[in-house]
């Protein structure tokens, strides 16, 4: 094992996935071809979706859910606060307000009763994160949603493949949201997708996503005109025929490597069953996660200094382990918004002793009993 460094997550790029991209670049289309579309279906079939957007990144499509949801200056939009700050920017972007929301101690998910207590008269969305691939608790905010008149937004990064009472994630939310970076389960380089259960939503965030223009080229080259209308104020957030192309061959291997992540978190599960000083998150009954990270929770009484003692042992054994997340609003950017210190506890007492371990299918068996054997010894001093 020595010298060789074990990354907390990559991409795994074959020869089939490397054919798949050169096939594009010697056809006619580079990008707004017929690969997007492919990829756009095949994703929606994936997720059990009835609608698709393939778009230039995870954050773009946070975005473009933001405009298509018609969030705007006033609107208050619930967050949790364990999360990628790309969850909460996106609302920033157009101008609203972030509330953010404690997770629960458990599962270290957005907590449903902080949430009910965060709703004003200004309440708009709700933005859920299936933080490391476990869905949140959806049936309960999509209730809380019809009953206040919310958008669910749902950030779904972590989480292609995972389901909730059989359903997949991408196909409970009004909109949810997947990128396509190259730690996530599968990569286009960046990239990202919307998926959406209506037709007006899908339609809407093809708009936004190619200038407000409605109907593209192709349309109008078949329909022998030149003339095009933009309608409302979009952006260039395409995703290209090459990216999709990748996209869609790693697509094909997603059932393979979500049992190797789920058989590497068990294996985790089980080592960790019996160190108490270490906590892992509760997947409850009935959902099933996608295991993008794999994090645990040091507890031990002084969790933050064994957690940097834990960090700089395992970096210096070649383990690539990492922190996923400080809560968003402790960045200078939400402090200087005004947020305090202490806004969510539930949130900042798990980041205080959290590390996510290495998790993604090309981990060996072998590598994955140096991580945990390095770990336990690190702990204990
Ligand atoms: C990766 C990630 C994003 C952003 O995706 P990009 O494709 O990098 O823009 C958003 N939210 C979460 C939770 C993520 O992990």
């Amino acid at each position: 094992m020595s010298g060789e460094f074990i990354p907390y997550g990559r991409q795994i790029i074959e020869d089939d996935d490397v054919a798949a991209v050169i096939g594009v670049l010697r056809g006619d289309w580079l990008t707004t071809g017929p690969t997007v579309v492919t990829f756009e279906e095949e994703f929606a079939a994936f997720v059990e979706a009835p609608h698709a957007v393939a778009v230039s990144s995870g954050t773009a499509a946070l975005h473009l859910s933001a405009l298509a949801a018609d969030l705007g200056p006033g609107d208050e939009v619930i967050v949790p606060a364990l999360t990628f700050v790309a969850s909460a920017n996106a609302a920033r972007y157009v101008g609203a307000t972030v509330v953010f929301a404690d997770v629960d101690p458990d599962t270290w998910l957005i907590d449903v009763d902080a949430v009910r207590g965060l709703i004003t008269d200004r309440t708009r969305a709700i933005v859920g994160v299936d933080y490391a691939g476990a869905p949140c608790d959806w049936p309960a905010l999509r209730e809380l949603a019809d009953t206040h008149g919310l958008v669910l937004i749902e950030d779904a990064a972590h989480a292609p493949g995972a389901t909730i009472d059989a359903r997949p994630v991408g196909s409970i939310a009004d909109f949810t949201c997947f990128s396509f970076h190259p730690v996530k389960h599968l990569t286009t380089a960046e990239g990202g997708m919307v998926t959406t259960t209506t037709a007006e939503r899908a339609a809407r965030l093809k708009s936004l996503r190619g200038h407000g223009i409605a109907n593209d080229f192709r349309a109008r080259e078949s329909e022998g005109t030149w003339e095009y209308d933009q309608r409302e104020l979009g952006y260039n957030y395409r995703l290209p025929d090459t990216a999709c192309a990748l996209g869609l061959s790693q697509l094909h291997k997603q059932p393979e490597w979500l049992d190797r992540r789920r058989q590497i978190a068990k294996r985790y599960d089980e080592a960790f069953a019996g160190m108490p000083e270490v906590q892992t998150q509760v997947v409850p009954d009935g959902r099933v996660s996608a295991w993008h990270l794999y994090p645990v929770r040091i507890t031990t009484p002084d969790a933050s200094k064994a957690r940097a003692r834990v960090f700089a042992r395992m970096r210096d054994a070649g383990i690539g382990v990492n922190v996923h997340y400080r809560p968003v609003y402790l960045n200078s950017y939400y402090r200087d918004l005004g947020y305090p210190e202490g806004l969510c506890p539930q949130a900042e007492a798990v980041y205080s002793g959290l590390l996510s371990l290495p998790m993604w299918p090309g981990l060996t068996e072998a590598q994955q009993d140096h991580v945990v054997a390095t770990l336990s010894a690190a702990l204990r001093g």
